[in-house]
């Protein structure tokens, strides 16, 4: 199929191509018609627009800023605080909640006085506002607005008419763009289909949000197979994002092309790019009504792509899973939505869901990639000196494996009202009693008498622990992981830092994942350790919260509509989905 450049048809409603009149190969002047409709004039006026020669157009010439503003709707739910795991979801957000009492979220944005106009205005009305305004392009400014409150598409559309009335028929590109926007986020499939015939007379290629807004609003009509082909022109300029393949999947599953979905996702998943969870749940709804092995196995391959990215669907996403496994004939799936218990229990069909505990091969694996990646990585001068690093692999080399490694600093300054070499001290104390063998990570600062580290404290915390102080710049979580890591797996360590930092050294998800599973499997958080009380630590999940199977159960945790939950938390909430017998 090729595009019809400089066939139009007539326009329907509101802009009408009278005429069209090539004139000559570089450029020809494509004529629309205005009528009177939107309150503009009553007299009809033309509304031309000169296509450009290809010398002349370039993408990166057109105005590439088409941002979408999606309002973010987020529930302010409360969670309830106890019961909440230091990884469970929506436990961040309390801890942030308690530890501010008041922070102002959102600040008024700048704004220019004007009013946005409710009603479409004429040529005599934009002049005015235009009058009043007080900043440098009007016309800019005010569709931006428009975008962004979701103005009437008409309301744009008399600013628009206004715009090409001045300036003899020819509307700037970002105009246009902001325009489409507009007839997309309302739906208004006919002027989506106008506004892509006017940039397609007039320019050769767009820019990557045209390219998306088109495909957005394409998709939903009954020229929904155009959209694939300004995929293909997206596809020269850059790659597209998941969104773009989203929009293609769910057009073609509206038009029961399932061929092309899967290709498409086939296509995406080629590029490396992590699938939109919409763009699943779409395949999983789209398959309650076909029966069809193939199409099934697809699914689950789905789900074992969940697994082993660690995504988690949400919970309309979790229904959709549901609904399909109840709808496989002859299988008998049932599902229900449930808890695991602390034991690691399935609540809904009793099953022991997989371990947090790493494999010895997996163990290795990660204890190699963190070495070289994050501790001896390019990086290493910023963190520690090559010195320093020997220094500290002689020591823990000499010593006989820990464990439980804890990073004084952060544990010292846990209760800002404590001294922290107090602190410290009652942590290491109690563990010592307990006969285990303990590394404590310090800096030098720590043994120079201050108010906040007294001698005695500190004396004290060297008799009962090994400890190792480093440098005042080192950063002091490389030899945290170091010394862990090299003591086994049996070893904990003690901070209340998440260490995102170190998962995002990490080079690949399959790492990130296992040092996630790690991290929640051997990580130690202090809940209370004031002096005088009793220590006590965050209890550690045993078991690993993941999408699993054995075949003849699935377990998946999911996220909660009403929960926000950020991406070092895990689920609560899972679908239990077991086959009848
Ligand atoms: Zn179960």
């Amino acid at each position: 199929m090729t595009f019809c450049l400089f066939r139009i048809q007539s326009f329907p409603k509101l802009w009408k191509s009278n005429s069209y009149l090539p004139l000559g190969p570089r450029h020809s002047y494509l004529c629309l018609f205005m009528a009177d409709s939107c309150g503009i004039r009553k007299q009809p006026r033309w509304f031309s627009l000169k296509t450009i020669s290809s010398q002349n157009t370039k993408a990166t010439n057109l105005v590439a800023n088409s941002r979408y503003l999606r309002k973010y709707n987020g529930n302010d739910n409360q969670v309830p605080s106890d019961s909440l795991h230091f990884f469970s979801a929506g436990a961040a957000k309390k801890r942030s909640q308690m530890n501010s009492q008041s922070k102002d979220h959102d600040l008024p944005p700048v704004r220019n006085t004007i009013q946005l106009p409710t009603q479409p205005l004429n040529s005599e009305e934009w002049d005015k506002l235009k009058a009043d305004f007080k900043g440098r392009s009007f016309e800019s400014w005010i569709i931006s607005q428009m975008a962004h409150d979701r103005s009437p598409v008409d309301v744009a559309k008399s600013l628009l008419a206004w715009v090409a009335a001045k300036n003899n028929g020819i509307v700037a590109y970002d105009l246009l763009v902001k325009y489409l926007h507009l007839c997309v986020i309302h739906k208004q499939t006919s002027e989506v289909i106008d506004v892509y015939e006017i940039m397609k007379a007039r320019y050769k290629i767009l820019d990557s949000g045209g390219y998306t807004l088109l495909i957005r609003g394409l998709i939903q009509s009954d020229r929904w197979k155009e959209a694939f082909l300004l995929l293909e022109d997206l596809k020269k300029v850059m790659t597209p994002s998941r969104k773009n393949y989203d929009d293609c999947i769910q057009g073609a599953l509206l038009h029961q092309d399932v061929n092309t979905a899967w290709n498409l996702y086939q296509e995406l998943l080629g590029h490396n790019i992590i699938p939109m969870l919409e763009t699943l749940k779409a395949f999983f709804d789209f398959g309650k009504d076909i029966k069809d092995d193939n199409y099934s196995n697809k699914l689950l391959d789905i789900l074992l792509y969940l697994r082993n990215n660690q995504l988690y669907p949400g919970e309309s996403f979790a229904h959709s899973i549901k609904t399909w496994f109840e709808s496989v004939p002859g299988k008998q799936w049932k599902g229900q939505f449930t808890t695991i218990q602390k034991s690691g229990q399935c609540s809904g069909c009793g099953k022991t869901i997989e371990s947090i505990q790493l494999s010895p091969e997996d163990y290795e694996f990660l204890k190699g990639r963190i070495m070289r990646d994050v501790i001896d990585g390019g990086d290493q001068y910023r963190k520690t000196t090559p010195q320093e690093l020997k220094r500290f692999e002689n020591f823990v080399k000499s010593c006989p494996p820990f464990d439980i490694v804890i990073d004084g600093l952060n544990v010292a300054k846990m209760f800002p009202k404590a001294r922290e070499s107090k602190l410290l001290l009652n942590v290491v104390s109690q563990l010592a009693k307990q006969n285990l063998r303990l590394l404590v990570l310090g800096r030098k600062h720590m043994l120079r008498k201050s108010s906040q580290w007294r001698k005695d404290e500190m004396e004290e915390v060297q008799k009962q622990a090994r400890c190792f102080f480093a440098d005042n710049i080192s950063k002091d979580d490389p030899f945290l992981l170091y010394a862990t890591l090299h003591s086994g797996n049996h070893c904990k360590f003690i901070t209340n830092d998440l260490m995102r930092d170190h998962k995002a050294c990490l080079p690949d998800a399959n790492t990130q994942r296992l040092f996630f599973k790690w991290q929640q499997g051997h990580q130690l958080a202090i809940i209370n350790g004031f002096p005088g009380s009793k220590l006590t630590f965050q209890h550690i999940l045993s078991y690993d919260t993941v999408v699993q199977t054995t075949g003849d159960s699935w377990h998946i945790p999911y996220d909660e509509d009403l929960v926000e939950r950020y991406s070092y938390e895990v689920p609560t909430k899972w679908l239990c989905l077991h086959r009848k017998t």
